[in-house]
């Protein structure tokens, strides 16, 4: 059976999974496992506090070498209020491309990892491959948390992970971070006609929604610049608000949520930093002037690190060989290589499909692909027999 039938048949699997993150991925971690077994692969769970989801990890080769980690996620995203020509959780091949929710993002590269283990236990690795599957991607990069403190823990030190998200088989080295936050801003109320006695948590809101804005402006006109970006600077954006209940009411209640998407050379720390001190040293001060309750409350909703692999890094520069590619990029999606990254193991994200095809009804991955990548594990493999 040729390696592109068995990818295709891997693959038909695992899209028959709905894997959907608010779903447990026990089931398809579970068909994953009996695969490995039936090869004689030993592997791992790192369950979640819930027990209702795990990560996977799978070693081949020599477990206590530095060797080389396969990172994807068995999770998806949501097929609701999409209109599919076919079951989204049925693979169906039309014109050459595959079409199924997860097939580029990302069980395509799943399916060439596992399609390509045989290769791996016969190679006889002097080098080791480990395959880290994990859960919740897709809400925020939250499943891997785990298996990369487990990593830690047990003195796994690996030489490079390449993050299989779909890149077209290009090397990228960076994506920006992500920290977005829930501020919730407390005023006092009182009806409108005596609207000096309150504090009206809505302008408040305001006030600090305009100086994020400039901040993000400020960047945009002379901040740090990494062109390798479409947007080549950080940007923060304010995406929700809410507050008020009747305009004869001075509101006592907003809430909004902003995010800031930041290049490597910026220091998010300093900048969150900088919208904070506005609200407690500029705005708080007036408004406790009228209600000492009246305040400002920061929480933080998600965030992942950003991936900044230096391009003279050698796994930069085994990526390259193994994808015959001489070039590097960045993209603008984030993925869980920073997390890896932050953990001292250089990262790259390199995968089949295009993340055009990504999140989207009819999502497909074409069969080139796949076979593109399943060339970049043969290198691969053969590189760890050496
Ligand atoms: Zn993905």
């Amino acid at each position: 059976m040729s390696r592109l039938t068995s990818t295709t048949e891997i693959l038909e699997a695992l899209v028959g999974f709905d894997s959907t993150s608010r779903n447990s991925n026990l089931a398809i971690v579970g068909w994953i496992e009996a695969y490995l077994d039936r090869l004689g692969v030993a592997h791992e769970r790192i369950p979640d506090q819930t027990g209702a989801k795990a990560n996977l990890w799978a070693t081949i080769g020599p477990a206590g070498r530095p060797g080389y980690i396969l990172s994807g996620h068995t999770d998806v995203v949501p097929v609701d209020g999409q209109t599919w020509t076919n079951d989204p959780f049925r693979l169906t091949a039309r014109g050459g491309r595959l079409h199924g929710r997860g097939a580029t993002d990302m069980k395509g590269y799943l399916a060439c990892c596992l399609a390509a283990v045989p290769e791996m236990v016969a190679g006889r690795l002097a080098t080791p491959i480990h395959l880290s599957f994990s859960h919740d991607e897709e809400i925020g990069c939250v499943g891997v948390r785990t298996l990369i403190a487990h990593l830690g823990a047990a003195g796994i030190k690996p030489a490079g992970c390449f993050v299989g998200e779909p890149t077209s088989m290009n090397v990228v080295t960076g994506h920006k971070g992500k920290r977005s936050f829930r501020v919730e801003v407390r005023g006092r109320t009182c009806h409108s006609s005596l609207a000096p006695q309150g504090v009206n948590a809505v302008e408040y809101a305001a006030r600090l929604i305009v100086k994020i804005r400039d901040m993000a402006d400020r960047l945009a006109r002379e901040g740090a610049r990494d062109p390798l970006y479409d947007v080549p600077y950080t940007t923060i954006h304010t995406g929700v608000v809410a507050g008020g209940t009747a305009l004869n009411i001075v509101p006592d209640a907003c809430s909004f949520q902003f995010e800031f998407r930041p290049i490597a050379a910026d220091d998010l720390d300093a900048l969150t930093g900088e919208v904070m001190a506005y609200a407690r040293e500029r705005l708080e001060p007036e408004m406790q002037r009228v209600a000492p309750e009246a305040g400002f409350t920061f929480d933080v909703m998600s965030g992942f690190p950003g991936l900044d692999t230096p391009a003279a890094a050698d796994a930069v520069a085994l990526a390259k060989t193994l994808a015959g590619r001489n070039a590097h990029s960045k993209v603008a999606y984030g993925t869980e290589g920073g997390l890896f990254a932050q953990a001292g193991i250089p990262t790259v994200v390199i995968g089949p499909g295009s993340i055009e095809q990504a999140h989207k009804a009819d999502e497909f991955i074409a069969a080139s692909e796949l076979e593109a990548c399943g060339t970049f594990l043969d290198r691969l493999i053969a590189h760890c027999r050496g």
